[in-house]
């Protein structure tokens, strides 16, 4: 479903990405997991072409994912919660995405439900969530289009304990429909919650790819 090979990315003199090779396959939330500079945005943009490797390929349902027909009813991406339009509604946000996927304005108050969030919340300016509500929208927004592949880079930034177990249940439900779902993070501790499986990134190289049980982080 997600697969990069041998895939290196270079800016001016710094190594970003360096051969990294991994599949994240359908049913499995993967946890890409790194230090700060680690380089898993990088990788993350360079799987939704927002960013070209020098070499090596990544590809989302067996294509580069600029040669997906319409790419966000296939896979859904949050690539920065932050960014999502801070002066309009949470409601406006999804709208606005909805229209644009040609979905029914009903899609919005399903995203809402599956998202928790209030009709009350969605009818407040994003600027004015919290990290964690913002993440919520950014995810919901991420969903629109039921993507049967979903990219998250730090989808529980900002996320409270309950807030976590909320993404748990709500990947795990996604993955459990064959969803392929692959979120990075640079907590341990995050990953092991909401992820099965554990692809470690550092200075640009994967360290590590399994389970959590092969990683002897079973839980
Ligand atoms: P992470 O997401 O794991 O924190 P990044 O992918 O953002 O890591 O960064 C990996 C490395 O590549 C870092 O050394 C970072 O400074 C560098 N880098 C990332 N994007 C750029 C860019 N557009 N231009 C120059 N250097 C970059
Ligand atoms: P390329 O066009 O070479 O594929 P990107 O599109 O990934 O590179 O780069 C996005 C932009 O981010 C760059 O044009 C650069 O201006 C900016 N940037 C520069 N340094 C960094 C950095 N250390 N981390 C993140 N972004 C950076």
């Amino acid at each position: 479903m997600i697969e990069f090979s041998h895939v290196t990315k270079d800016f001016r003199g710094t190594r970003a990405l360096d051969d990294v090779s991994f599949t994240v396959a359908p049913g499995s939330v993967t946890g890409f997991l790194g230090p700060n500079g680690a380089g898993k945005s990088t990788a993350l943009r360079v799987l939704t072409g927002l960013s070209r490797p020098a070499s090596g390929s990544a590809t989302v349902l067996g294509r580069p994912y600029a040669d997906l027909g319409c790419p966000a009813l296939l896979v859904g991406t949050l690539l920065d919660a932050g960014a999502l339009h801070p002066g309009r509604t949470g409601r406006e946000v999804l709208t606005l995405g909805a229209m644009t996927l040609g979905l029914p304005r009903s899609r919005v108050d399903e995203v809402l439900d599956l998202v928790g969030l209030t009709r009350t919340e969605s009818r407040r300016t994003a600027g004015g969530y919290s990290l964690g509500m913002r993440q919520r929208l950014g995810i919901g927004h991420a969903l629109l289009g039921r993507p049967r592949v979903l990219v998250l880079d730090e989808p529980a930034n900002g996320l409270d304990p309950q807030g976590i177990r909320w993404m748990r249940e709500l990947l795990g439900d996604l993955a459990a429909s064959g969803c392929a779902v692959l979120l990075s993070s640079h907590l341990l501790h995050e990953v092991e919650q909401v992820a099965d499986r554990i692809v470690m990134i550092g200075r640009g190289r994967v360290l590590a790819d399994g389970t959590l049980d092969e990683l002897g982080r079973g839980r």
